[in-house]
């Protein structure tokens, strides 16, 4: 698994009171404040993501569908806080 595919940020459905209302809105988190049980998805891509909550490794989050990681630039977005193009591919 490539560390370049982890994510240290993801969008949670949170529940919000908007004029008395509930309504649930997607939210950039850092995955360490995702609770237990919470709606996740990929920030950039809205795929889905597992959350890896290791106790000897830095919590992140990583796509579900190894093939959502290849397209997806979350994890370099993460990773250096630039976003970078795919490099092109059999160039
Ligand atoms: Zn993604």
């Amino acid at each position: 698994m490539l560390r370049t595919q982890w994510m240290f940020e993801v969008d949670v459905n949170r529940r919000f009171l908007v004029d008395g209302k509930r309504s649930w809105k997607w939210v950039k988190k850092p995955v360490n404040e995702v609770k237990e049980g919470e709606e996740t998805r990929c920030h950039w891509c809205k795929n889905p993501v597992r959350i890896h909550r290791g106790k000897k490794v830095r919590w992140h989050a990583e796509h579900l569908e190894t093939a959502d990681s290849e397209t997806c630039c979350g994890g370099v977005v993460g990773k250096t806080g630039t976003k970078m193009p795919s490099p092109p591919r059999g160039a």
